[in-house]
């Protein structure tokens, strides 16, 4: 048995034909930026996350970086987790802004909102949650604390595709509560979220891409002319932005997979089922924990033991491939030594960090494949 930690080929195999038809109609048509195929996506995923306004750019990093650029001034700060990639930190330096970092929930591994009210100083100006592996972060209580301090709310649903949170909707100033109990998906729950379509994503284009939706007409037009060097009209330049233009190729992709997301983010969900019921009787393994107000994506499937590192040699050994998503928290990393955090200032963090290892998932991971897993798991534990 040889388990990969995910399979884009099976993929491509089941969507090939159409993926090809509108690869080559984009090469017939020469409108290799921008263009119909971005506009057809951007039309469809700003209906696919119940958003007003979708705007294709070139990085998921970009759209994080432009959504916070929308709304913050240079020197402000914006509330943060460090269990995430890099990106999401690296966008707040690059909007003019300073990170601050708030510990975790040990269940979701999400942004506490008990913790980040102390966070708040009369600098902040906007909260980025990250829906982390897939789930939700707790929205209502950020959104509150938002309102009610006056701050932005920019979701990091780099890794959310399609993940749904039960509760209220925020419209810019104000909190709109629908009292009837409905599911809304990542991406129109604050005033813009970030999405990135980077392959490994449970949307993921054939190259970079990501892109910002929003429900806020001035944020759609600020994005909307920073990719294309803040310009209004060509040559007609409003203010500097930059090139993060999505290219054409990678819209035609995204129409294309679109179509298939639902159905291959149940199929995670069932995988993910499958791994929680056998890992259930195995001591030593912490499972994921779908909190009762997510629809939890599983673009990872993480899962905390002790001695992580040397589950993942011995796993590579039976060919089964695991990741660690992340291996240090950023607020320890050199990068950040700026910012003056040590070792301690977030606990949950630093523990959760030191025990997680990410097991393989995607769609077509088949349940002979997870039962094999589970088995080399069991069998890692008991040579403890
Ligand atoms: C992938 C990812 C990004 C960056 O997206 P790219 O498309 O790779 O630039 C940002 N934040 C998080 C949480 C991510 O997982």
């Amino acid at each position: 048995m040889h388990v990969n930690f995910i399979d884009l080929k099976k993929q491509y195999a089941q969507i090939k034909e159409d993926v090809d038809e509108e690869l080559r109609q984009v090469c017939e048509s020469c409108k290799f930026v921008l263009g119909p195929k971005v506009e057809a996506f951007e039309q469809a995923f700003a209906a696919y996350t119940g958003s007003k306004f979708c705007i294709g750019l070139n990085s998921g990093t970009s759209a994080d970086q432009v959504a916070l650029k929308a709304v913050i001034e240079p020197g402000d700060e914006v509330i943060t987790t460090a269990n995430t990639f890099i990106a999401t930190t690296e966008a707040i330096t690059a909007a003019g802004g300073k990170p601050v970092f708030v510990d975790i929930e040990e269940t979701s591994y999400n942004i506490d909102p008990q913790k980040i009210e102390a966070a708040i100083t009369n600098k902040t100006r906007a909260i980025m949650p990250i829906h982390l592996f897939g789930q939700p972060a707790d929205m209502d209580r950020i959104l509150e604390l938002a309102r009610d301090n006056n701050l932005y709310v920019i979701e990091d649903a780099a890794q959310a595709h399609g993940a749904a949170y039960k509760g209220r909707y925020f419209k810019s100033e104000e909190l709109v509560s629908l009292n009837a109990p409905q599911w809304r998906k990542c991406g129109c729950l604050g005033d813009a979220a970030a999405f990135s379509f980077y392959p490994g994503k449970n949307l993921g284009a054939y190259g970079e891409a990501g892109a910002i939706t929003t429900n806020n007409p001035a944020i759609d037009k600020f994005v909307r002319m920073y990719r294309d060097h803040g310009s209004s009209e060509k040559y007609i330049h409003e203010f500097e932005g930059h090139n993060m233009r999505m290219a054409a190729f990678q819209g035609a992709v995204l129409n294309v997979k679109l179509k298939h997301l639902d159905q291959w983010t149940n199929m995670r969900r069932k995988n993910a089922n499958y791994y929680n019921q056998l890992l259930s009787a195995v001591d030593g393994v912490i499972a994921p924990q779908e909190m009762s107000y997510a629809k939890h994506v599983y673009h990872l499937y993480v899962v905390r033991v002790n001695q992580r590192e040397q589950l993942q040699n011995f796993l590579k050994d039976q060919n089964v491939f695991t990741g660690f998503h992340y291996k240090y928290p950023l607020h320890l990393q050199k990068a950040y030594q700026y910012l003056g955090y040590k070792k301690g200032d977030l606990p949950v963090t630093e523990k959760v960090m030191q025990e997680i290892i990410s097991l393989p998932m995607y769609p077509e991971l088949e349940h002979s494949e997870i039962e094999f897993v589970v088995e080399m798991i069991k069998k890692f534990i008991k040579t403890r």
